[in-house]
């Protein structure tokens, strides 16, 4: 089972004890809002893609195709930069 690694676990003063090992950090649990995709809205315009900080929104088939919640921290900048309003940001 691939290890996953909580903010809850980790020292105090945000010290990174190990290089190279953010892919283990599920940082999806630290959002407070979520990005929530329309895909009717969406005209795959990738400007949501482009300005993730943190490559959480998914394609498939050179497509958006959704949000990884695995590590979206939900900061919203998706949302913000979207031309067609198709990612509502909620509670959760
Ligand atoms: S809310 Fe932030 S981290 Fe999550 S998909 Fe949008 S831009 Fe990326
Ligand atoms: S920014 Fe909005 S319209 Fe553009 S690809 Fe992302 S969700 Fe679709």
């Amino acid at each position: 089972m691939k290890e996953c690694r909580r903010w809850e676990n980790e020292p105090i003063a945000g010290i990174v004890p190990e290089a190279g090992n953010s892919v283990k950090y599920e940082t999806g649990s630290w959002r407070t809002y979520k990005p929530i995709w329309d895909e009717k809205k969406c005209n795959q315009c990738f400007r949501c893609y482009l300005f993730c900080p943190d490559m959480s929104v998914l394609l498939k088939n050179g497509k958006v195709s959704g949000i990884d919640y695995r590590y979206c921290k939900g900061c919203g900048i998706c949302a913000n930069e979207c031309p067609k309003q198709a990612i509502k940001m909620v509670l959760g």
